[in-house]
C-alpha cells in the first residue's frame, strides 16, 4: 500500500457572507514535497492556508493531513483535543511574526514542546539550542523579541514551528513585511529546510524564490486554482491566459 499524501485538499469552498473566497480547491503536497503558492492578492491564499490549521472552518469539502482529516464535526473536548494535534502536526509561520514579546527567545521555542508535547524543560532546552543554530541565531537564546530584527524575529518563529516536530510547514509571505536586506536571511532558512526535505507549503510573492525553492509551483486566482506545474512548467512555458499575465507583472518586479 501506499502511503497517504502528507497534505490532501478535495473540493473546498469557504466563503464569508455572500462573498465565496475559496471555490472548490483541490491541491496534493507529498511527504517532503515544496509547493509554491502564488497568485495575486485578494486570490485567497491566506484563506487556505488558515483553514488548513483551523483558524477558518471551511463550508465544505475536505482536508487531510497525513490520512486524517483536519475538518471534522467534532464538539467540546473533541474538538479542542483536535485541533491541539493538528496544529501541533502543521506549523505556520506569518507575515507578521507573532512571538511572544514577554518571553526570551528560549522560552518562546522552549515553551510548546513543555506545555503541548510534555517534554522535560532540560531536553525543549537542548533542542531549542540546536534548531537556534539551525536557523543562524546561536547566542540569541537569552535575548528578547524586541532585541531582534524582523529576519531574525522570523527566523525564531521557524525555530518555534520546527521545535514541536511538524509534518508540514506552512509559510505565509513569510518574507514580506521585511526591509528588503534581512528578506534573504530567512528565504535561505526555508531553503535549508527545503534540502533536508521538510514537507512545506510556501505562499510567496517572490517568484524567483518560489521557483529555486519549490518542487511544484500552483498559480490561484479568484479563489480557484488555475495552473499548477513544476517551477519550469508554470514560469517558462504558462499554459493559462490568467498565468501570463500575472507572471508579465510579477516577473518583471
Ligand atoms: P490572499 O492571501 O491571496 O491575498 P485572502 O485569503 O487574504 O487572499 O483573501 C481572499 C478574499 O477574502 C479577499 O477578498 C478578502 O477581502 C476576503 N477575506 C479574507 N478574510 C476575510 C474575513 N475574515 N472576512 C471577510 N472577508 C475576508
Ligand atoms: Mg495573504
Amino acid at each position: 500500500m501506499t502511503n497517504p499524501p502528507m497534505l490532501r485538499i478535495h473540493q473546498v469552498h469557504k466563503s464569508y457572507g455572500a462573498h465565496e473566497v475559496l471555490k472548490g480547491i483541490d491541491l496534493t503536497v507529498q511527504k517532503g514535497q515544496i509547493l509554491a503558492l502564488i497568485g495575486p492578492s485578494g486570490s485567497g491564499k491566506s484563506t487556505l492556508l488558515r483553514s488548513l490549521n483551523m483558524l477558518e472552518t471551511v463550508n465544505s469539502g475536505e482536508i487531510w493531513l497525513d490520512g486524517v482529516q483536519v475538518n471534522q464535526p467534532l464538539t467540546g473536548h473533541a474538538f479542542e483535543r483536535h485541533i491541539n494535534s493538528v496544529r501541533q502536526e502543521m506549523g505556520m509561520v506569518f507575515q507578521h511574526f507573532n512571538l511572544f514579546p514577554h518571553m526570551s527567545v528560549l522560552r518562546n521555542i522552549t515553551l510548546g514542546p513543555v506545555k503541548l508535547r510534555g517534554m522535560s524543560e532540560a531536553a525543549a532546552r537542548d533542542l531549542a539550542v540546536e534548531l537556534l543554530e539551525k536557523v543562524g541565531l546561536s547566542g540569541k537564546a537569552e535575548a528578547w523579541p524586541s532585541q531582534l530584527s524582523g529576519g531574525q524575529k522570523q527566523r525564531v518563529a521557524i525555530a518555534r514551528a520546527l521545535a514541536m516536530r511538524p509534518k508540514v510547514m506552512l509559510f505565509d509571505e513569510a518574507t514580506s513585511a521585511l526591509d528588503p536586506e534581512l528578506v534573504e536571511e530567512v528565504n535561505q532558512v526555508m531553503k535549508q529546510l527545503a534540502r533536508e526535505h521538510m514537507t512545506m507549503l510556501i505562499v510567496t510573492h517572490e517568484m524567483r524564490f518560489a521557483a529555486e525553492v519549490s518542487d511544484r509551483v500552483l498559480f490561484m486566482d479568484g479563489g480557484v486554482v488555475v495552473e499548477e506545474g513544476t517551477p519550469a512548467e508554470v514560469f517558462s512555458n504558462p499554459r493559462q491566459e490568467r498565468t501570463r499575465n500575472f507572471l508579465r507583472t510579477h516577473l518583471a518586479a
